[in-house]
């Protein structure tokens, strides 16, 4: 059979149909005050969905509803096999329904149709067969106290999970989440973003389709000011796991600290420097990591190289390498599976980023090429690759966070000077460095403060490696058996034998 052709997912796009209502207790319901947000489409501008607009009374439901079940122990305490076998039969409904969950992420949040469908939805259903896999593995511990004492330490999950999870990586960021949450035996509610919520309705019903529990997985569509707040802020929700900026990171600690004292997880922000020596001999490949570090995804990527250091000498030859490769890197329908860059989330994203295009220009920075709103008559929300070079480390668009396909180019002369460079922003989350030299390369990695040193590579990537940030970039870490850390307690039980 053929593949697909942009001509025929666009067919499919208008067929398609749209869960709509919030998940609460295995059912979908319209949200308690009966209101709706409008979901747009940002490669058009139009509208796709109507989407329940959940608040404090959802929200309240939902976790009423993860409660129960949790007391219920209908989940928690089943044999870990048994929920390995659940989640094993989730996985496998996600890639059955690989391509609607692939089209509902494309439509509503833009990114290209070729990586929803190589990226997203089989990186999801991976997380949670890893994480199934896993669960029946993990043993518990016995003290060394001595012959006069038996002390187990056994890990008990937490109870009710409340995750908070943005949109550039929808349907990933929550099964992150959702995998290892859901296979130590908590119950969850899920806030996706405003910005994103389709995938996250649909993976619901599917849940239960796999026979997990009804409300063990609920899912509140709605704000972050309400239903995001009123998550964080409730008296019975034992942890939060949230995935966003930094700035609702800090909001999230204060809601912890005014309510119960739950757990916090932040998987936040990054500035991550992508540091390339001139010892490295192959410039070719330095330059397609380069290009992809921070144009990948429309440039929102957590993770994203958005500042590249170079060292004197070789900044030209790369550049003219990186800027070949943008060439192929031109926005496009994100239904046409050629596109490599799709469309900006929205409107107010896309003008934070021309914001910060005028800001570097502003501040003398040289742009060497892109800058440029394109497409616009398609009605969607498109930014071209852009390169700043003569970057100085205190401008704006070296400290702050852009979200977008932007790059800021900045020179240095010795490793040292990198490294303090490299260091000099409030993020810690990603960062590389490129050269021959396997001692300099060691010894960098372990000066830069951050949660990922890539060596002659970007964004290599599997869930059997911990991920997340030093620094305001987070507290905890995403994926491999570290985040099971996070969604247990552990249990002393201490035994007199004497
Ligand atoms: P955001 O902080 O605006 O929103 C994230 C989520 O928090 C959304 O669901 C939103 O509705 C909710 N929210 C907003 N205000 C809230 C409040 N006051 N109380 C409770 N919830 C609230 O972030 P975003 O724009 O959706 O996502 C982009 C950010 O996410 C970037 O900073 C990016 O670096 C970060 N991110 C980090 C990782 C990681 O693993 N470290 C991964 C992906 C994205």
């Amino acid at each position: 059979m053929n593949k697909p052709d942009a001509i025929s997912w666009h067919e499919r796009a208008r067929s398609l149909s749209f869960r709509t209502q919030a998940f609460v207790n295995g059912r979908y319901v319209d949200a308690a005050s009966g209101g709706t947000f409008d979901s747009l489409n940002p490669a058009t501008g139009k509208l796709l969905a109507r989407v329940a607009s959940g608040d404090e009374e959802d929200i309240n439901r939902a976790v009423a509803a993860a409660r129960a079940v949790f007391r219920k122990g209908s989940w928690a305490n089943l044999a870990p096999a048994k929920r390995k076998r659940a989640l094993f039969r989730f996985a496998d409904l996600i890639l059955k329904h690989t391509e609607e969950l692939a089209l509902l992420e494309t439509l509503d949040m833009g990114k290209p149709i070729g990586d929803s469908l190589k990226v997203d939805v089989p990186g999801a259903a991976r997380c949670i067969q890893w994480y199934a896999e896993a669960i029946d593995k993990v043993y518990d511990e016995v003290a060394p106290t001595g012959a006069a004492a038996l002390a187990t330490i056994t890990r008990e999950p937490l109870g009710v999970v409340g995750a908070i999870v943005p949109w550039n990586y929808p349907l990933l960021m929550a099964a992150w989440k959702i995998a290892p949450v859901l296979a130590a035996g908590n119950s969850m509610v899920l806030k996706p973003s405003e910005k994103s919520p389709l995938t996250a309705l649909k993976v619901a019903e599917l849940a239960v389709e796999a026979g997990i529990p009804e409300g063990v997985l609920n899912v509140v569509p709605g704000f972050g000011q309400t239903a995001g707040k009123a998550l964080a802020l409730h008296m019975d929700v034992d942890c939060i796991a949230f995935t966003g900026s930094t700035a609702t990171g800090r909001s999230i600690m204060q809601y912890a600290g005014q309510s119960n004292l739950k757990r916090v997880s932040l998987e936040c922000g990054g500035k991550s420097p992508n540091i390339v020596l001139a010892d490295y001999p192959d410039l070719d490949k330095a330059a397609s990591a380069a290009a992809y570090a921070i144009f990948i995804n429309q440039g929102e990527v957590c993770s994203a190289g958005s500042r590249l250091l170079l060292q004197e000498g070789i900044k030209d030859a790369m550049l003219e390498k990186v800027q070949t490769i943008s060439k192929k890197l031109q926005p496009g329908d994100p239904l046409d599976p050629g596109t490599k860059l799709g469309a900006i989330v929205d409107e107010i994203q896309m003008k934070r980023v021309l914001g910060y295009i005028d800001s570097g220009r502003r501040d003398g920075a040289n742009l060497r090429f892109g800058g440029r709103r394109v497409r616009e008559d398609s009605g969607g929300f498109f930014i071209e690759p852009t390169v700043f070079e003569d970057v100085r480390p205190a401008m704006t668009i070296a400290r702050e966070e852009i979200f977008g396909p932007v790059l800021s180019v900045i020179t240095f002369k010795t490793p040292e000077e990198a490294v303090e460079i490299a260091n000099d922003v409030v993020y810690g989350l990603a960062s590389a460095v490129w050269t021959r030299d396997v001692t300099t390369a060691h010894r960098m990695a372990r000066a830069i403060r951050a949660g990922t040193v890539y060596i002659n590579c970007y964004d290599a990537d599997d869930i059997t490696v911990p991920f997340g940030g030093f620094k305001q970039s987070g507290i905890g870490r995403d994926k491999s058996l570290h985040a099971l850390e996070k969604y247990t307690e552990l249990k002393t039980t201490w035994l007199d034998l004497s």
